[in-house]
């Protein structure tokens, strides 16, 4: 018998049927991470980066939404791995909801050990906001990504990717944001892709400009709009495994070079290429070993044509997908001589607690969203990349599924925001509550030390107690729910990380709750680093008032 898939579409509008609005945002969230719209492959509930999935079977997801809604404003549900396992007392002020996604001992962190328990029915892989309830499609990296190509700009070409051509590959949930990101920041990037549904998806949703035929194809075309000095993306199906080296072979060198497909998961993320006669699926399923050795292979030559297209002049970098690792563990030594984006582009926002804020508009209006974009040009006047996305966002960005926004704010800014959203929902301005969250790439909130901890000053790359007292302290500073992940970004083995998501609902309960744990969360961000002796984050800990015991600040 076949059934036909399930199609989730969150609740829209001011009526809850849960007993607070923390536990009906939750319930909305996690919903709205299973929107066709939103998510990767919903029927197999995976929201996006490879399996990162929002609950751990369709069983679990209807048991959360049923405790969600039963849930009283002084109880706690706790999620292991995407599964609600209980229900306790705790106070008013406390998270609704406590997530743990994909932990394992240190000693056990592989993706075999995880694959066994997975298939035992034991865990589920969280990604990051997958399974923490805060995906917002691929806008929820399309500021992030357009911040690291005009970062790339700004420090070698000008200030303008104008005149330049990127390559990268992937084109998934995150990937897809990368042709919008390249050609807001003035340039032209050529997208290799696998998948052709994936090509489709991101020119539906106005991420891709076009498809080129064949490779040869994509370079003529790039050439062209290079010449031309026009801000232009081009799709190329196509395996990057074959493609990035054939551009080694013929000779031809971009002046950026990356990748964001899901390497991070050599058995379900990355595709290595197979001949016309066989299917990666089928392979994957009756020769796991052999399919398993591919890709490593395939990853391998793709990263040793990354470094030769290095040497002969193109800007390369790592896109937090751990593809360099895995190069390394195939016998590819040298595969760490082109640097992570973090170290590369983007540590100096970290210092300040900048990085990606967003929020999601529970009545589904999405003329709420339009008047917190007006309202955030009020409030910060003078930050200008902030006043030049914002605008642009309104006018270009298509939603998906529930109306959304974000971009990067830091210490003491977020707060600022999310109490005028507040007031704003108090006084009708905004049709329902507000959901603030933010990605677990993070200034403060993640260990991973090939992407957001990549060479710290004082070598703590790899130290894991702050994503931990970052979850501690969200908890504690009013958080409406905190997540605590495993291999989010990179794969198991390489990360941990903490998700805060809150609730602007107009009550005084949750103005209090917003002023503490969004000044406390990006305030970790400042901490971590200053603790690491960045000069940018001590001086801003010193200017905005942060108490630091141990550098006498
Ligand atoms: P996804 O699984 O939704 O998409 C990956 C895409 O890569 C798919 O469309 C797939 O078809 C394609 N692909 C796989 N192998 C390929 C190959 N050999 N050649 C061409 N295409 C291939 O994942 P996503 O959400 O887009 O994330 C991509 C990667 O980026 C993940 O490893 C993720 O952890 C990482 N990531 C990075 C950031 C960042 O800011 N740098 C943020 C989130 C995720």
């Amino acid at each position: 018998m076949t059934t036909e898939p399930r199609v989730i579409r969150a609740p829209r509008g001011p009526q809850k049927t849960a007993k607070g609005w923390i536990q009906e945002a939750a319930k909305r969230m996690l919903m709205n991470n299973l929107d066709p719209e939103v998510a990767e492959h919903p029927e197999q509930l995976v929201v996006y980066g490879g399996r990162g999935k929002a609950a751990r079977t369709w069983e679990a997801f209807d048991k959360i939404v049923e405790t969600l809604d039963r849930l009283e404003n002084d109880e706690t549900l706790l999620v292991q791995s995407g599964k609600p396992v209980a229900v306790f007392r705790t106070f008013p002020h406390a998270p609704r909801v406590l997530i743990a996604n994909s932990n394992l001992v240190p000693h056990w962190a592989t993706w075999e050990e995880f694959d066994r328990l997975d298939a035992a029915g034991l865990m589920m892989y969280g990604q990051m906001t997958a399974g923490s309830w805060i995906y917002i499609g691929t806008q929820g990296i399309l500021q992030g990504t357009y911040e690291t190509f005009a970062a790339a700009a700004k420090k070698h070409f000008g200030g303008s990717l104008k005149g330049t051509i990127t390559v990268t590959a992937g084109l998934g949930g995150m990937g897809g944001a990368q042709p919008l990101a390249v050609k807001l920041a003035g340039g032209v990037a050529i997208c290799i892709e696998v998948d052709p549904t994936r090509i489709e998806k991101r020119l539906e949703t106005r991420y891709l400009d076009e498809v080129a035929n064949s490779l040869q194809d994509a370079i003529k075309k790039a050439e062209g709009y290079k010449a031309e000095g026009v801000a232009r993306s081009i799709g190329v199906l196509g395996n990057a495994a074959e493609l990035v080296p054939a551009l080694v072979e013929m000779n031809w060198t971009p002046e950026l070079i990356t990748d964001q497909t899901s390497a991070h998961d050599p058995m379900w993320g990355y595709i290595p290429p197979v001949r016309p006669d066989e299917d990666a699926g089928q392979l994957r399923a009756e020769h796991a070993e052999e399919y398993r050795a591919r890709a490593y292979e395939a990853m391998a030559g793709h990263v040793r044509a990354i470094l030769e297209l290095q040497k002969r002049g193109a800007v390369a970098f790592d896109y937090g997908n751990n593809l360099r690792q895995r190069a390394l563990e195939a016998g590819v030594e040298n595969a760490f001589d082109y640097p992570g984006f973090v170290p590369a582009f983007i540590r100096d926002s970290f210092c300040e607690g900048r990085g990606p804020f967003r929020w999601v508009a529970l009545s589904g209006d999405p003329e709420d969203i339009y008047a917190t974009d007006r309202a955030l040009l009020e409030l910060f006047p003078e930050d200008e990349r902030l006043q030049s996305w914002l605008t642009y966002a309104a006018d270009q960005i298509a939603f998906q599924g529930l109306p959304a926004r974000i971009c990067w704010l830091g210490y003491k800014e977020r707060d600022q925001a999310a109490r005028l959203f507040n007031d704003m929902v108090r006084d009708g301005r905004l049709k329902a509550p507000i959901v603030i969250g933010r990605d677990h790439l993070d200034a403060g909130s993640v260990a991973s030390p090939y992407r957001e901890t990549e060479a710290m000053l004082d070598g703590s790359d790899a130290v894991s107690d702050w994503p931990l007292l970052n979850f501690a302290t969200g908890i504690a500073s009013g958080a409406a729910w905190m997540s605590f992940h495993h291999g989010g970004g990179v794969g198991l083995g390489f990360s941990q990380h903490s998700g805060l998501v809150a609730l602007a609902d107009g009550s005084d309960e949750a103005a209090e709750r917003l002023s503490r744990c969004l000044v406390n969360d990006p305030g970790m961000g400042v901490i971590r680093h200053a603790d690491a002796g960045y000069e940018h984050a001590i001086e801003t800990a010193r200017e905005r008032g942060i108490d630091l015991p141990s550098l006498g600040i």
